[in-house]
């Protein structure tokens, strides 16, 4: 029988979990082809999430949990979910049930065709703002144009993860993650599906504008160099402005005797200069951070408790290591 792990990263959900489980389980109870378990990666909540989970443990065989020593956001456990998972597929889900798992039989589907990556794209997204929905559009359409992989719009993580996407994942340990573009980058066969994304059922989001905002660096400056490139042409563009005017002054200054430049011209011209100057400093220091948060080679995530064991001792950091080693 084939095993399917339902991966749910949670942070504080108390509320609405009682809601999830009682949607797959009839997704279970429908499905018995396959032996579900629904994996949750307590992401330090502070609220009662774990004990919830506990006892919906003590009453299902098939609900596991690892919990981690802190916040460390969802990225980070979505990637202790894949070093704690274990099933033939991985199907990706959010725990305000804003993903709807009914999507999964056809996720399932797809997967028994090949595909190796089936993902859920929205066609709309209730309960959200449409300041959010605009700056995610435009946020997917700057990322295309500046980086040469295709990342899906309107896509979020809820998927489906054959085991090899899986095995590629654990291998990607950087600390600064955008899992998103990891999708992407890692190729498979992919197949989209399309859904009406919910409102949450319980509870409020947990990314605030700043979060998501550090996320979408995250997404631009780790699949591109491209900024830094664009910092190299503007910083072209002055230099020839500067010439072109210069130029102009010399002959200005032979046509009327006089260096006739107004005072408030120079200030503009300063300032601008700064400014291109402080935004280019500061597009370096976000790849040089990131860097720096490499090379300190941290574990990504500790554990504070789990029900099982992670399947595998990292393989890829023992590589890594190696490699250095050389
Ligand atoms: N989540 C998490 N750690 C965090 C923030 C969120 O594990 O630091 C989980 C959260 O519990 C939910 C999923 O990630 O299952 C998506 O979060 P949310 O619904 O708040 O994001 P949104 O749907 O608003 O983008
Ligand atoms: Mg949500």
């Amino acid at each position: 029988m084939k095993e399917i792990c339902i991966l749910i990263p949670v942070y504080n959900e108390e509320e609405s979990l009682p809601f999830l489980y009682d949607r797959l389980s009839q997704i279970r109870d429908r499905l018995h082809q396959y032996g579900f378990y629904f994996l949750f990666i307590d992401d330090g909540s502070r609220d009662e999430t774990v004990r919830v989970i506990q006892e919906l443990q003590e009453r299902d065989d098939a609900v596991q949990y690892v919990s981690l020593s802190r916040n460390y956001g969802k990225e980070v456990a979505m990637m202790a979910g894949f070093d704690y998972t274990n099933g033939d597929a991985v199907i990706l889900l959010d725990a305000d049930l804003q993903d709807p798992p009914e999507l999964i039989p056809q996720m399932l589907k797809y997967w028994e065709q090949g595909y190796k990556d089936v993902y859920a794209k929205r066609v709309s997204r209730d309960g959200e703002s449409w300041f959010k929905k605009w700056s995610s559009k435009t946020y997917y359409r700057f990322l295309q144009k500046m980086t040469s992989i295709d990342v899906q719009e309107d896509t979020g993580d809820f998927r489906l993860l054959d085991k090899t996407c899986i095995e590629a994942l654990k291998q990607m340990r950087e600390s600064q993650r955008y899992t998103k573009g990891m999708f992407s980058w890692m190729g498979f066969k992919k197949k989209e599906i399309l859904f009406h994304r919910d409102a949450r059922v319980a509870g409020e989001t947990k990314w605030s504008y700043k979060k998501l905002f550090g996320l979408a660096m995250e997404g631009l400056t780790s699949l591109s160099i491209a900024p830094l490139r664009i910092a190299t042409i503007i910083g072209s563009l002055a230099i020839v402005g500067s010439v072109v005017l210069s130029a102009y002054l010399v002959i200005h200054l032979f046509v009327s005797g006089a260096g006739a430049m107004s005072m408030p011209l120079i200030i503009d011209a300063l300032l601008l200069m700064g400014g291109i100057q402080l935004l280019c400093t500061g597009l370096l220091g976000e790849y040089v951070g990131r860097i720096f948060m490499e090379t300190k080679e941290r574990p990504l995530y500790f554990v504070e408790s789990s029900s099982i064991k992670p399947r595998r001792v990292l393989l890829s950091q023992s590589k890594f290591t190696e490699r250095r080693k050389i």
